[in-house]
């Protein structure tokens, strides 16, 4: 295989100076770095003896040298690298991480040095850029990347586009709520002509799902998208200019030694790989540690459905006794909260919920000078003065987790603001949860104290949208694929209103089935879920659909793709404890039974529970024996859904 590599290598790219090969621990993914006749960097990867990408070019364009041709190797070395971690949010707890880490240098005759390490597992390959101390510089701006991702002819692609800056409300976005292309072809065009954002999902056509996405992302680097298609490869694209009102650079600045964020490939012959990979969490460190453990749980948001009227007292109250009632750990008080009760009642407020059992979760914009949001409290979180004033009355009044929203885009300087906001709640003792947001890179594991984000067209669209209510199914059978296989994603989801208003006669229609809403509660992954309930579902929603949001835990040991087909159905099992969790979708538009393989999961003979919809608007749970648990069967209608409850092996 590795002869053909290089061969292949040879033959189209005449005079290639000399290739490096780093080989998965278990052979079956192989990476062949070289260098074109002209000094560019290129990379080529495969899988099982398939191309995942061919020749896509490498290198830095930057104010202290051009890396991206003019370039020999210079050497490269290896290692084997075993090791394991834990994890109390994201899709597994225990994880253990086997690679073959490499470096390969390059340099140019004119003291240009530049090096790129891989990391290669058998279902994951990752890269970074590093430059080393060179011609007296301690500083670099790095311009452009020339990095990019050939997918061989005839690859399908999942992606999302990146929006145009400084549109939509009050000037908020880009934040990572965009529709999808499903199945499309190589090279279809960006909505905006601004090309697409992390994660991307690929699938060639010897049937390699691929799985694109960046890690690592802090204060020290900006975060990146795609371009649209070039004709050879998706490149890396950095913010656009106008991104945060225009303020700050789209280059990253980086000291010197210094280093770029990962890139990441996650792929398999089917998807499981791509729904159960922790790359993003393998390659990064805690970046400091906190007194207490995130505090994940279960929550209930009247503002999802009662909207900004729903942030008085009275209404807080309710949301808090219907959490309370529901025994979840949480209350989010969104927007307004400082002007329409007020700081001094807010304290009265808290003490109730806290009587109940509930903890406060507070919401606040992230402006600043970047958008022009009104919902307030605003201008508490852009500096560090007055956000730890913010902080410290927040812990001195009982106060442990806060939303910040509306950030203004992917530039360096906000990524800082993500990282100082995290820092400075951590030395509180505070939770953050970001909405209005860009996607997570590995800050599950590299803040403590970081909880979730949203970067997903959420459950709020079921409000402001009936297109939205009618491709909901679409959403969620992309999502464990794509955005959700790339990080927590906290979408605010599980309505178990019909209409979508507070009175649950009027507003969108809800399309999908209640039972279809408590698979969502399984299939979305984030350690905090503050569900879309309200107090009227405790009498007009069905008994059995409030007894599963009671006891559907939020946090994961495990995490198994089952079945399904982006855009199609999606089926995924999670595991808390001893318990399996199986949740379906369907945006099919027949019926199917599907043959579910629940081997791993369970022994023959074991008895689950099936939750699924029942007619006349109830949803029914009955046990099922596993007989024959390589083949459970389950029906699954449109628009429907299901969770099957069993106990682990
Ligand atoms: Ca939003």
């Amino acid at each position: 295989m590795l002869r053909t590599n290089l061969l292949l290598a040879a033959a189209i790219l005449p005079l290639a100076v000399c290739a490096y090969t780093v080989e998965s621990p278990g052979g079956v993914t192989v990476v062949t770095t070289s260098v074109t006749s002209d000094g560019r960097p290129v990379y080529s990867v495969t899988h099982k003896g398939k191309t995942v990408i061919e020749n896509a070019p490498l290198g830095l364009s930057t104010d202290i040298g051009d890396f991206t041709k003019g370039l020999r190797e210079t050497g490269g070395e290896s290692k084997d690298l075993r090791y394991s971690y834990s994890q109390d949010k994201v899709k597994r707890s225990f994880i253990d991480v086997s690679a073959r880490r490499a470096t390969v240098s390059y340099g140019g005759p004119d003291g240009r040095r530049m090096d790129v390490e891989w990391h290669v597992a058998d279902n994951d390959v990752a890269f970074r850029y590093h430059l080393p101390k060179q011609q007296g510089k301690a500083s670099a701006v790095v311009s452009a990347e020339a990095t990019g991702f050939s997918f061989p002819e005839g690859t399908k692609v999942y992606m999302t586009h990146q929006s145009d800056p400084m549109i939509g409300w009050k000037r908020t976005k880009p934040s990572y709520e965009e529709y999808y292309i499903v199945d499309a072809p190589l090279g279809t065009p960006s909505q905006y002509g601004r090309g697409f954002t992390f994660p991307a999902l690929f699938k060639t056509p010897d049937g390699i799902w691929t799985l694109l996405t960046e890690t690592d992302v802090d204060g020290y680097y900006c975060a990146s998208h795609l371009s649209d298609y070039d004709g050879k490869a998706y490149t890396i694209a950095y913010p656009m200019d106008e991104e945060n009102n225009g303020n700050g650079k789209s280059a990253p600045g980086i000291a010197i030694p210094g280093k770029t964020p990962w890139r990441t490939l996650s792929f398999g012959d089917t998807p499981a790989p791509v729904v159960e990979t922790t790359i993003m969490y393998d390659l990064v460190e805690p970046r400091y540690r906190v007194g207490r453990y995130a505090r994940p749980g279960k929550g209930t948001w009247s503002w999802i459905l009662w909207q900004d009227g729903s942030i008085n007292y009275d209404d807080q109250v309710r949301f808090i006794d219907l959490a309370h009632e529901l025994g979840y750990d949480n209350v989010l008080i969104d927007c307004y909260w400082d002007t329409n009760i007020g700081e001094e009642r807010m304290k009265e407020l808290i003490g109730y919920a806290r009587s109940k059992g509930v903890k406060p979760i507070l919401w606040f914009s992230s402006s600043g000078s970047w958008n022009d949001i009104e919902q307030s409290p605003v201008n508490r979180m852009d500096r560090p003065i007055v956000r730890k004033k913010t902080m410290r009355w927040l812990r001195d009044n009982g106060v442990d987790a806060i939303k910040v929203d509306f950030f203004g885009g992917d530039k360096q300087e906000t990524m800082r603001l993500y990282e100082d906001i995290l820092s400075d709640a951590a030395d509180y003792g505070i939770d953050v949860i970001f909405h209005g947001c860009t996607m997570p890179r590995g800050w599950e594991r590299m803040y403590p104290n970081y909880v979730g984000s949203e970067a997903v067209l959420a459950s709020e669209n079921m409000i402001f949208s009936q297109e939205f209510c009618d491709k909901e199914a679409l959403h969620a059978t992309l999502h464990p694929f794509i955005r959700n296989a790339g990080g927590i994603m906290e979408y605010g989801g599980t309505f178990l209103n019909k209409r979508m208003n507070k009175g649950n006669d009027g507003g969108n229609v809800r399309r999908t089935t209640d039972a279809f809403q408590l698979a969502l509660a399984v299939l979305f992954q984030n350690p905090v879920q503050n569900f879309a309930l309200a107090p009227n579902n405790l009498s007009d929603a069905p008994s059995e659909a409030i007894a599963f949001m009671k006891e559907v835990p939020t946090t994961w040991n495990d995490t198994r793709y089952i079945d399904g087909i982006p855009g199609k159905y999606a089926v995924v099992a999670r595991r808390h404890g001893s318990d399996w969790y199986v949740a379906g979708v369907s945006n099919l538009d027949k019926p199917v039974k599907l043959d579910l393989d629940l081997s791993e999961l369970s022994d023959a003979g074991a008895v689950a529970t099936l939750i699924s919809d029942g007619g006349a608007d109830e949803v029914t749970r009955a046990n099922i024996t596993l007989k024959n648990p390589a083949k459970t069967q389950v029906m699954l209608r449109p628009a429907s859904g299901f969770v099957i409850k069993t106990h682990s092996k």
